[in-house]
């Protein structure tokens, strides 16, 4: 025998078990079942593909027994079960991504509220046992290994692992349960009428039977072949809980039904809050396909595009080779077809929920919009829908989102664009410079902070007929012909001085003109059209990409003191020091607009010289 430590997160983990902070103990019953269930699905699954397995697939089940003398409570099922090896790797640590972060955000959440929700987010499984039992013994054998193995702990920082030699095929999970107590919510669990209870609640659908005293107590019906209408709410929210790990119930449930040549049925579902792993690099996509109920595999990202990695759910299709493997699926024409329809269903169901449940679509926009946004980019087809059910922060108000479809119903008279500014935070974007005039005006400017913005903004053209124009790029032509007239007259007056000041500033921008965009600031700097954005080349450079210099425009607000003053000086032929208060008003332009300057430290030399002369 062997005694082995648990990796530190899975001993974290262990810990809050044990303390159970948790309420609904019961739940720990449906994830021993649910991992009985999928070691089933995965032997059946083996089966099929590797012939000479020699393995009894005739009666795959499982059971749940009970010793009300012992206290123990046993949950076992004749499927793939472990080697040693998987035991150790699979139940000593935990390899689930996400996990530290995780922790992380309990350990907060905790300390901020003494409670947690956020338990529910993450599928904690096999350790639930500890919620409920101060010793966990399993035992299991895999058809590939030539013995068994017995692991046993008491959830404390190490287990046991040790050899049998007459393990049956599968896996048996023996919980020595912790004295039955009201206060404490824990009843007990040896009750054959408890147990039968918490399998019809959580478990019913599981399509292998579950076994209680000889007699099967789940229904095993799926739920995407039941009619809709005898379907309850509370059923689709335990299958969802089962298949996504996720234990808040759904926002919403999608069914849909295809008939005629390539017959399938798909229940899809929109999660209340986003998965743990939807910005992580490994993180999960795709649907579960089974073929004819029969389940084939988990993720299947051929089904869903990665901008919808947090729809979960199920795809059943009636014309699949059990044996379909990824590659084949990849070059399947049906499959594809499949998959269109499946994005477009599930487009139009967020935007049904846009008007019928306009709080539920809030919610779901904030918790995925940064990930339904990548479609943008990635799903030109659909990229109209997307547009439509997408929302953003804007200056008409402080809090709430708009749809486009809103901001063009409010567009002035005459505004052909949508306008919109990006940058790292609504703060940043409200006290840009850039903003002023249309401010001044009264357009509204969609005010873009996401890492994703930066990028979509460039190659979606339109929505509506009405184009995308960036406020900090380009010129803005908000004038009218009078005003047109002043400024042409401005231009000429400004000119030599702007020429001079481009001659200074040459390593740093390609032109300098009067802006029409400035109402409070002396200067900005902007853009033109084709490009890059500063916070997009700020992440290029973090990704340690090298970019060649990007130089950049300085605009000058003719009506400002300061400008009007560098003016003056530099018809009265000063040179030297208008060469600093040049530095000096591109510095600050790029302050403004939140950006770094090329040398801070010359800067403020500069600035500290000027506040010395006041005195
Ligand atoms: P999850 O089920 O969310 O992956 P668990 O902690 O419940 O997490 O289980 C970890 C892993 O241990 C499972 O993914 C599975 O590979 C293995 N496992 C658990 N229970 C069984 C079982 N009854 N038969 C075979 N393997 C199992």
């Amino acid at each position: 025998m062997e005694t082995l430590e648990f990796q530190s997160e899975a001993r974290q983990l262990l810990q809050l078990m044990i303390h159970s902070i948790y309420s609904n103990k019961d739940t720990f019953l449906r994830e021993l079942v649910s991992n009985a269930s999928d070691a089933l699905d995965k032997l059946r699954l083996e089966s099929f593909r590797d012939k000479d397995m020699q393995v009894d697939t005739d009666d795959l089940h499982i059971v749940v027994e009970s010793d009300p003398s012992e206290r123990t409570l046993t949950v076992r099922d004749n499927g793939i079960g472990m080697t040693r090896e998987d035991v150790v790797r699979l139940i000593g640590t935990i390899a689930k991504s996400g996990t530290a972060e995780f922790l992380k955000q309990l350990k907060e959440q905790q300390s901020a509220s003494g409670s947690s929700d956020l338990i529910g987010q993450f599928g904690i499984g096999f350790y639930s046992s500890f919620m409920v039992a101060d010793k966990v013994t399993l035992v299991t054998k895999h058809p590939h290994a030539e013995k068994g193995v017995r692991w046993e702990s008491t959830g404390e920082a190490t287990y046991t692992i040790d050899d049998v030699d007459d393990a049956p095929q599968g896996t048996s999970v023996t919980l020595h349960l912790k004295p039955s107590d009201d206060e404490d919510k824990l009843p007990d669990y040896t009750e054959p009428a408890k147990i039968r209870e918490i399998v019809k609640r959580y478990s019913d659908f599981i399509t292998w039977p579950v076994r209680l005293g000889g007699e099967d107590i789940n229904s095993r019906k799926a739920l995407w072949a039941r009619p809709a209408s005898e379907v309850t709410e509370e059923e689709y929210a335990e299958f969802y809980r089962h298949i996504s790990h996720d234990w808040n119930a759904p926002l919403e449930t999608i069914r849909m039904q295809a008939e005629g040549t390539f017959e399938y049925q798909a229940l899809l579902f929109l999660p209340a809050q986003a998965p743990l792993d939807l910005f992580m690099r490994d993180g999960k996509r795709g649907v579960q396909l089974y073929v004819k109920r029969v389940f084939i595999m988990d993720d299947c990202a051929e089904l869903m595009p990665e901008y919808l990695r947090f729809v979960k759910g199920v795809v059943d299709a009636a014309d699949l080779s059990l044996n379909v493997s990824r590659e084949i699926l990849q070059q399947d024409r049906q499959i594809q077809l499949m998959r269109r329809r499946l994005v477009k269903k599930v487009l139009s169901s967020i935007k049904s929920l846009q008007s019928s449940r306009p709080d539920d679509y809030r919610k779901l926009w904030g918790e995925v919009g940064a990930a339904l946004k990548e479609g943008l980019l990635s799903d030109h087809d659909n990229r109209d829908a997307i547009l439509e059910v997408c929302s953003f922060a804007s200056t008409h108000s402080d809090s709430e989102l708009t749809t486009l479809a809103a901001y063009v119903s409010r567009m002035k008279e005459g505004q052909e664009h949508i306008y919109y500014m990006t940058g790292d935070s609504r703060v940043a974007v409200e006290n840009s410079p850039h903003l002023e005039a249309l401010r001044a005006k009264g357009y509204e400017v969609l005010i873009l902070t996401d890492t994703i913005d930066e990028m979509w903004v460039d190659s979606v053209p339109a929505f509506d007929g009405k184009s995308f124009q960036s406020v900090a790029k380009g010129q803005v032509d908000l004038e009218t012909e009078e005003e047109k007239s002043a400024a042409a007259a401005k231009a000429e007056e400004f000119a030599a001085l702007l020429e001079w000041m481009k001659g200074v500033l040459e390593a740093e921008v390609k032109e300098v003109r009067l802006s029409s965009r400035l109402t409070t600031s002396p200067a900005c700097v902007v853009g033109d059209s084709y490009d890059i954005t500063p916070t997009l080349e700020k992440m290029y450079k973090a990704m340690g990409q090298e970019l060649p210099k990007i130089k950049r425009i300085l605009e000058l607000n003719p009506s400002h003191p300061l400008v009007e003053g560098l003016r003056t000086a530099f018809e009265g032929g000063e040179r030297e020091s208008l060469t600093d208060a040049v530095e000096l008003v591109h510095g600050l332009a790029l302050l403004a607009e939140g950006g770094e300057l090329g040398d801070p430290s010359r800067f403020v030399k500069l600035v500290a010289d000027r506040v010395q002369r006041t005195f």
